[in-house]
């Protein structure tokens, strides 16, 4: 292994200024559940590594006066799965609670997954899918990017060097009605062969006013299938529905054509029934929100 200092900053902004005095080969490092094996097998060459570890900034979440759920890009697995977030945002925690082992919720974070971008991590798929605002800050300035624009189409991030991920910003609860996660994976602790998400708003009739459905682990950066989403607008998924809609988003993200191997047919069946059940689940809980809404105001 290439020999590299190691840097453990106290606060954000003595993270940036380290990782621009030490250039292009400086590299954040936070739970270090991706990079520590990046490193092993020499795919990473750090000269400096700066550590987020003590940057309690980047830390917890908050809710801001318009209901928008931040959350701290060094916020842990484990921290966000015991988070008693209400309506739509449970579904964050859920999926944190679910995924790979203890050791690795204990000490991964939200925004280590985003920046490692791998499509088969849980919390890739559910950013771009829920519409997550991303804010980063460099040696430059901050920006903010939406999840769906972060991930390079063909791979990683659009991340600059010398950036940090510092929050993750999902919206407020009148964003969506319900919202479910659903993936395939072989062992508990394996990543996702296909993972879908299925966000529904409800109008006022009830039906389906706005629908988002994402897809990911199947293509380098999640894929919004459009087409799914739009077949849900302006109705109320039925079980024929979520059956059909399944399969739209399987020609839209991984056609026939494309799926000539084994293991892609796999994925390809795998679309459609996860988006299918994501679908169902999502209406279900839109509608167990509502009702819940709808006694507590009465
Ligand atoms: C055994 C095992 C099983 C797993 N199973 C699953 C699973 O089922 N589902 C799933 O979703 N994931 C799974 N993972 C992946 C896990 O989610 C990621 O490894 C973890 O979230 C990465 O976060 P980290 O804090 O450890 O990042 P690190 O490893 O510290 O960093 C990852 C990358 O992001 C960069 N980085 C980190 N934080 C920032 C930041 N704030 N700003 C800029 N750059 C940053 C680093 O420089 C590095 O390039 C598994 C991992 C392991 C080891």
């Amino acid at each position: 292994m290439k020999p590299f200092s190691f840097h453990s900053p106290r606060g954000l902004g003595e993270a940036v200024d380290l990782l621009e005095r030490h250039g292009p080969g400086a590299q954040v490092i936070a739970g270090g559940q991706t990079l520590l094996l990046a490193l092993k097998e020499r795919l990473a060459r750090p000269s400096a590594l700066v550590s987020l570890a003590e940057v309690a900034d980047l830390r917890g979440w908050r809710h801001t006066d318009s209901g928008a759920l931040e959350i701290g890009a060094a916020t842990t697995y484990a921290a966000l799965a015991e988070a008693d977030f209400r309506g739509w945002h449970a579904e964050i925690a859920a999926v944190a609670g679910d995924l790979a082992d203890r050791p690795v919720r204990t000490m991964g974070t939200i925004g280590g997954a985003l920046c490692a971008a791998d499509p088969r991590f849980d919390m890739v798929t559910l950013a771009v899918a829920l519409d997550a605002e991303l804010d980063v800050v460099g040696a430059g300035g901050g920006r903010t990017i939406a999840a769906a624009a972060f991930f390079d189409p063909a791979g990683g991030t659009v991340l600059r060097a010398g950036e940090i991920l510092t929050t993750v910003r999902f919206g407020p609860q009148t964003a969506f009605s319900g919202v479910a996660f659903q993936k395939f994976r072989y062992r508990v602790f394996d990543a996702a062969l296909v993972s879908a998400v299925c966000a529904l708003r409800l109008g006022a009739d009830g039906a389906v006013a706005g629908a988002r459905v994402t897809v990911g682990a199947v293509h380098p950066a999640p894929v919004l299938a459009s087409a799914a989403a739009e077949r849900l607008t302006g109705g109320t998924p039925t079980a024929v529905d979520t059956v059909e809609v399944g399969l739209v988003a399987a020609d839209e993200v991984l056609p026939a054509e494309q799926a000539t191997t084994v293991p892609r047919r796999y994925q390809r069946e795998l679309i459609g029934v996860l988006v299918g059940r994501a679908i169902a689940l999502a209406d279900e809980r839109a509608h167990t929100t509502t009702a819940h809404t709808t006694t507590a105001g009465s």
